[in-house]
């Protein structure tokens, strides 16, 4: 729930986690919170009971003609979306369980709730897709619950005009019928920089503010000014103000739409800017975006929803797939990185009391090579004959012992090795590590959890789980620094490098590459195009020495004559 509920004053200014640049002018819009009624003491009399019945069944149906409603209007991926939800919730099997508990006295509420918790269960344990189909379930069912008590619809609601979507945070169920063209702008009152709200609306390219301390404080219909690069919410703002902020944004945007790349600073100093992809689909949108090749290539997405590891020849199918999206180009895969916010089934990985520091990524290889010989076997066979020869690295290294492991493997299959540098100890080890590998590249999002010792998806610690935080910065910069010593790249490809700002700030800590969500790339590469190299260390010194990410922002800004 939102706390400290106060509305706020025209002219004020809210402050942010800046999680997508852009700026956006518009309504509020809120997505209301779902309703649950604590009915355990209620029995419905035995002559209501119909009468019970007959109101579960309207709002049942109410809910999914509005589904259905909305499918019409949306395309896509979005239509199929809601078309399935709608379908949901005329489902016979479980519009039948909830009657059969109202026939014996449940209200409808409690019996709405009480049957879609039993088929969430049953989905649960068949497992796969259908078990991805349990948060639709349960988002259908607060949608009847909500109409039977006659409270708002909970989600978000269909704006009329572009409008900034305000909320606490966003169920993944709650992004898939947004239209960037009606949703202008997103602020969440919780969730960090890299959660799954500011991952979507990068992706959509939304403007996007997280961790806004009250948020709650804005209502519905109050016109803002949302600045997803300063992280900036202003409350009914002057007309003027407003006005150049956009004019402003435009010529950004423009800038960006005609940034066709190679990744430069404007005196010329050749920094590489990659694309994250997570299948062969990815790769070849990636591949009409300006991105020069594609940093990170997540390989166990490809894999979340398997029982078993697939063979050999599979996992070479799915790996050339991606390599052909990119013929001639640079393309850097990362072996499994198994455990903590994704597991793989097949991977065997403990139970542990604490995942994100436990049997994770390398680890996992480093008790049981089996499945790591079998990937880097299957990557060796997709890149057969392929220049140039793809970079492959492990994540979450820790020490140079384990650099120099994992680049035997590698090597030993005539690919070229390196390591993710993800965990401080290995960012200060940098030196070490570099003797062992060809490259390394910076995971920013777990580099933050682990320095700044707050778990990436909390959404209470999204000021800790900056990637500005100065601490942070301290060890890219050292990590680079290395690189420099040693005479190899250094790049990063958390999500960091998607902020045009702090890319700035990253080529002046000494990064050689930079790697992001496609959507984001000509974005970086404009920003680069239009700063110097000595404006980037001017940047990367001011932002470095700061107390905090704010003070890092607005420090990396001035230098920058932002
Ligand atoms: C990172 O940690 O920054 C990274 C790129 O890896 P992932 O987000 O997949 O953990
Ligand atoms: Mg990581």
């Amino acid at each position: 729930m939102i706390r400290n509920k106060q509305v706020i004053p025209d002219g004020d200014v809210l402050v942010g986690t800046p999680a997508v640049p852009g700026v956006a002018l518009g309504p509020v819009i809120r997505a209301a919170a779902r309703v649950r009624p604590d009915m355990s003491d209620r029995t419905v009399p035995e002559s209501e009971r119909a009468g019970e019945a007959e109101a579960f069944r309207a709002a049942a149906a109410t809910v999914a003609a509005r589904l259905r409603a909305r499918a019409a209007n949306a395309t896509g991926a979005a239509s199929e979306v809601l078309a399935a939800n709608a379908a949901l919730a005329a489902d016979r099997g479980w519009l039948a369980t909830a009657e059969q508990a109202i026939g014996t006295g449940t209200p409808a509420p409690a019996a709405a709730i009480a049957a879609s918790e039993r088929f969430a269960g049953m989905l649960t344990k068949l497992g796969g897709v259908l078990a991805e189909r349990v948060t639709d379930l349960r988002d259908i069912c607060d949608r009847v619950v909500a109409e039977l008590l006659g409270a708002p619809e909970p989600g978000i609601p269909v704006p009329e005009r572009p409008s900034i979507l305000v909320a606490d945070d966003l169920a993944p169920a709650d992004t898939a019928g947004l239209d960037p063209a009606l949703v202008i702008a997103i602020v969440t009152a919780l969730g960090g920089p890299t959660s799954h709200t500011a991952i979507i609306a990068r992706q959509l390219n939304i403007p996007c503010v997280v961790a806004v301390p009250g948020a709650a404080g804005l209502t519905a219909g109050t016109e803002v000014l949302v600045d997803g690069g300063t992280g900036e919410i202003r409350v009914a703002p002057d007309p003027e103000r407003a006005a150049a902020a956009l004019a402003a944004h435009r010529d950004t945007a423009a800038r960006s739409a005609a940034w066709t790349g190679p990744g430069r600073t404007a005196d010329g100093r050749p920094i590489e800017v990659l694309a994250n992809v997570q299948d062969g689909a990815g790769a070849r949108a990636a591949a009409a975006t300006p991105a020069a090749g594609i940093g990170l290539f997540r390989t166990e997405l490809c894999f979340l929803d398997r029982e078993a590891e697939p063979s050999v020849a599979e996992q070479a199918g799915v790996y050339r797939e991606v390599l052909d999206a990119y013929p001639g180009r640079k393309v850097v895969l990362r072996t499994l990185d198994a455990g903590s916010d994704k597991p793989l089934r097949f991977a065997g990985h403990p139970d542990e009391a604490n995942p994100a520091l436990g049997v994770r990524g390398l680890r996992i290889a480093l008790r049981e090579s089996g499945i790591l010989d079998r990937q880097l076997d299957a990557i060796a066979e997709a890149a057969r004959g392929r220049t140039p020869v793809p970079w492959v690295m492990a994540p979450m290294v820790a020490t140079p012992a384990e650099a120099e492991w994992f680049a035997g493997k590698v090597r030993e299959r005539g690919l070229v090795p390196g390591v993710m540098i993800e965990v401080p100890s290995a960012a200060l080890a940098a030196t070490a590590i570099l003797r062992h590998v060809d490259f390394l590249s910076i995971g920013t999002n777990d580099l933050t959890q682990y320095t700044m010792a707050a778990d990436r998806m909390s959404a209470e610690l999204a000021a800790l789980t900056d990637p500005w935080q100065p601490p942070v910065l301290g060890l890219i910069g050292r990590t680079a620094l290395a690189g420099r010593v040693r005479e190899k790249p250094v790049g990063v490809c958390g999500e960091a490098a998607a902020d045009p700002l702090l890319a700035c700030v990253l080529v002046g800590l000494g990064v050689t590459s930079l790697s992001a969500a496609a959507g984001a790339v000509a974005a970086v590469g404009a920003a680069l195009a239009g700063v110097t190299a000595k404006d980037c260390e001017r940047a990367a010194a001011a932002a470095s020495t700061a107390e905090d990410p704010q003070g890092a922002r607005t420090a990396a800004r001035a230098a920058l004559g932002y």
